[in-house]
Formats: C-alpha cells, structure tokens, sequence
C-alpha cells in the first residue's frame, strides 16, 4: 500500500526532485502529492527569524489541515560580508517577492566593492517533517561557495548565476538539474531526511 504524504510546494520541480532522490534511496510506498493535489487551506506567511521556524511552521500547518504527512522546505542565501544576510529574506531582498532579476541586481551593487576573498557565501535549506501524530523532524542542508561579479548561465531559478559553488568558476545556472540536486542544499537536506522517510514507508 503506498502511504500519501504531502509537499508544502506547488513547485513542480522540488517534487520531482524530492521523488527522485526518495527513488534513488531505493524508498517505495510513498506517493509525494503537492498543494495542488489537496484541498485549499490558509498558508500562513513565512514571517520566523530562521529557516527551520518558517520551514516547521509550513510543515505543521501542511500536516493539520490535511492529516498527511507533511515535509515543507525553506531557503536562502547567506552572505558573509552581509553577515549572512539576505537569509531568511532572500525572496525579496529587492523588496518584491520573487523578483530574481532585482534581488540578484541588488546584491551585486551591496558587494561591488568586495574583494575576491570576502565574496564568501552558502545556500541554506531547512526541511521539516511533521507528522499526523505531532512527531516533528527537522534537518539542515548547507551548500558553501562565493559570489561572482555578473550574472553567468540561464539555468536554475533565483541567485544560481551569481553563485559559484565551492571555489568554482562555473555559477550554479550553469549545473544540469542533476548536477544541482547532488550538490545542492535541498539535496543535502533532502537527503538528511530519508531516515524518517524510510520510516514511514514501512
Ligand atoms: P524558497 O524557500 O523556495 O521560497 O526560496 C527562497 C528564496 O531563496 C528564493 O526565492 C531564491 O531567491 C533563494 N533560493 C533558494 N534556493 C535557491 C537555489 O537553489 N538557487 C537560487 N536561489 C535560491
């Protein structure tokens, strides 16, 4: 019998990720299923001071209103010459949420005169499960690397062409999907949880 559990995303690309790296585990009997594929419920906005209170927050709110298992995820960017900001607020640094082009513009012109070795920064990606019963899991996924000086490569979403993970030239836009997924902090994360996964496909 496969057991439903719920994605707090309507991100098609963080489910298919989330059901390859649970086929990779070799992890069957669980069906992944998206807010799309659930009744509507009020979502709460994303106001917690770190990744794991907004990423938890999502979870039990996913978990209550359906009675599913629920994994939420929450991300960003942490830069060290901004001490480790725009964190939490990266979806709208600019001001707008989800304007990529303005977040990335704007953090360019904050570390324009930043030299080379303080261009440090790291993705982070929290995710939680919470489960029908309250047990509550939530693990951390970090991806370490520097900020370029322009945009490079049109793949990825949101800061992946300033990016350039490890000591790289190469930005993160410029990975193949899978290239992304084994490196990445979701990846990372995602993959932290597959012990609790595993437990609920028994
Ligand atoms: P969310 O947690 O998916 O809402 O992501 C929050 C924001 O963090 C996004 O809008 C992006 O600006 C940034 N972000 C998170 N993960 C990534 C990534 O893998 N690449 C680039 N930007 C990311």
């Amino acid at each position: 019998m496969t057991r439903r559990v719920l994605l707090a995303s309507r991100n098609a690309k963080k489910l298919n990720e989330l059901r390859r790296i649970l086929d990779e585990a070799g992890i069957a009997g669980l069906e992944i299923v998206g807010l799309d594929d659930v009744p509507e419920y009020p979502e709460a906005p994303e106001t917690g001071a770190t990744f794991e209170e907004n990423a938890l927050a999502k979870a039990r709110d996913g978990a209550q209103a359906t009675g599913l298992p629920c994994i939420a995820d929450d991300s960003g960017i942490a830069v060290d010459a901004l001490n480790g900001m725009p964190g939490v607020l990266s979806a709208r640094w600019a001001g707008r949420h989800g304007d990529d082009a303005a977040n990335n513009a704007l953090l360019l012109a904050q570390l324009s005169d930043v030299p080379d070795d303080r261009r440090g920064a790291h993705f982070v990606s929290a995710c939680a499960l919470v489960l029908p019963d309250g047990a509550e899991t939530v693990v951390r996924g970090e991806w370490p690397g520097t900020i370029g000086r322009a945009p490079q490569g049109d793949g990825g979403f949101g800061y992946d062409p300033l990016f350039h993970p490890g000591d790289g030239d190469h930005s993160a836009a410029q990975l193949t999907p899978a290239q992304k997924d084994a490196a990445s902090h979701r990846g990372r994360a995602l993959a932290e949880l597959l012990p609790a996964l595993s437990r609920l496909a028994d």
